[in-house]
């Protein structure tokens, strides 16, 4: 997104009040809080993100300076498949239709010119680094916000909702992709898994259009891939990651029966994620 435009939508995460602009940033005009401009993106935070690594995700970690390695991986090779049907949707309406969206906990995404990446971390297409318990963005800004596995990784899913929810307009809809089951997988931490009744309660004051399970096959295939690893590795760290590995790399084309079978009624039993298309209340 433009800088000016984005500019107009932003205002100071402590205090809420109006930012102005100065050579190489925003100033807060009532807390006097000082955010940089660096690179080209708005820096709300400084606080580092702490890692809490295994091996794998410390490789993952690395990977992610490469995007379009790192986008092949995790479409194409991690145990999990989610069609994009509904997401290239919401993102063509918004081009269409000249709508306002954000992508928070975007990472390495970039969907479209007028969605903005929003991450805790300094990632290639993000343009806002923040806090998402603290979102930079006046009430009632987005037509659209997409949260994407990512309320797993947070302390506070339910007040990351509410904030949310604070920043969608009135009939706004919120995309969120929730883990049900899944290993663990530090990005920079791994908090919480989500069961599809548990997560309806996060959801105050929204209408929920659809919640379903999603990815059966790709739950159990996590599981046994992490399960294969502790076997085959005979308790040495170093095998352990070679091993991971390998059987990931063999083992993915499984996945893909989740086309098929994520329609199937019983999904939510064994989901590997929830689908949750929520939209905030009139
Ligand atoms: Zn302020």
């Amino acid at each position: 997104m433009h800088i000016n435009l984005l500019r107009n939508l932003l205002v100071c995460p402590a205090c809420r009040s109006n930012l102005s602009t100065h050579a190489n940033g925003l100033n807060c005009n009532h807390c006097l809080a000082v955010y940089q401009f660096v690179d080209g993106k708005v820096i709300f935070t400084t606080t580092p993100a702490k890692n809490e690594h295994n091996s794998l995700d410390q490789l993952k970690s690395k990977i992610k300076k490469f995007p379009t390695i790192y986008k092949f991986l995790s479409e194409v090779v991690a145990p999990v498949y989610v069609s994009k049907k509904r997401l290239k949707i919401f993102i063509s309406e918004i081009d269409k239709n000249n709508l306002v969206g954000l992508n928070l906990g975007s990472g390495i995404t970039n969907y479209s010119q007028k969605i903005i990446n929003f991450d805790l971390q300094d990632f290639k297409n993000v343009e806002v680094i923040g806090d998402l318990f603290q979102l930079p963005f006046r009430d009632c800004t987005f037509d659209y916000i997409f949260n994407l596995y990512v309320l797993e990784h947070v302390p506070d899913p339910k007040l990351a909702v509410e904030e949310i929810h604070r920043v969608l307009k009135p009939g706004g809809i919120g995309y969120f992709l929730i883990p049900f089951i899944q290993g663990f997988h530090a990005a920079p931490n791994d908090y919480f898994r989500f069961t599809s009744k548990g997560v309806e309660s996060y959801f105050q004051g929204f209408d929920i259009i659809k919640n379903r399970g999603l990815g059966p096959t790709s739950a159990m295939l996590w599981i046994l891939q992490e399960w294969l690893a502790i076997v085959l590795s005979f308790n040495s760290q170093k095998l352990h990651l070679v091993m991971h590995t390998l059987i990931v790399c063999i083992s993915f084309p499984l996945k893909y029966l989740d086309v098929i079978l994520s329609k199937f009624f019983s999904v939510n039993n064994i989901a590997s994620v929830n689908e949750v298309i929520a939209r905030k209340s009139l």
